[in-house]
């Protein structure tokens, strides 16, 4: 089977919000509740999520089955992997360090990735396709980000490639 390659997007195309649908506190029963923390399992077909009840303040852990939806994730070399949120994350820190960008935001960034990533349908994505999904996403967030990431992730081939790049940011 052909991996999945999505199809370029405009280069202005940003992200709709993406707000996960709340769930009901077990100790109060409001649906309101913010995710503090998510995390994969090891074998990538469970997320585990940390939520902290707005109305009451009391937290509790979901546990969100990926087995269906998240597609495994094809290498540079060929091999597969399970999709994993916590690589993305940790990604989005190391370009977000020292911004004004705070760790909830980060969150809801991954979520977003994580949504297309989803939405694509494939079984298989070509990891390509992840980093693009992180670039765009860090694009619509901070500028210095984003070139961080962008400079490490494409490895720029060539000066020319890093000026388009820098010039794309200028313009927008
Ligand atoms: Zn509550």
């Amino acid at each position: 089977m052909r991996p999945f390659r999505h199809p370029r997007k405009r280069a202005d195309q940003g992200f709709l919000p993406v707000r996960r649908p709340p769930v009901r506190c077990p100790f109060c029963t409001e649906n309101q509740d913010r995710v503090i923390d998510s995390r994969t399992t090891k074998e990538g077909d469970v997320i585990r999520r940390r939520r902290e009840c707005e109305s009451c303040g009391r937290r509790f852990t979901t546990y969100e089955r990926v087995e269906e939806v998240m597609p495994l994730i094809i290498k540079k070399d060929g091999s597969r992997e399970p999709y994993d949120r916590q690589k993305i994350v940790n990604g989005l820190k190391k370009a977000c360090e020292k911004r004004p960008i705070s760790a909830q935001t980060i969150e809801e960034v991954a979520d977003r990735i994580e949504t297309e990533v989803q939405e694509c349908g494939a079984k298989e994505v070509d990891s390509h396709f992840v980093g693009e999904a992180v670039m765009r996403a860090l694009r619509d967030l901070d500028g210095v980000a984003y070139v961080r990431f962008a400079s490490v992730y494409r490895e720029f081939r060539d000066l020319d490639e890093f000026m388009e790049t820098l010039r794309d940011l200028l313009k927008r």
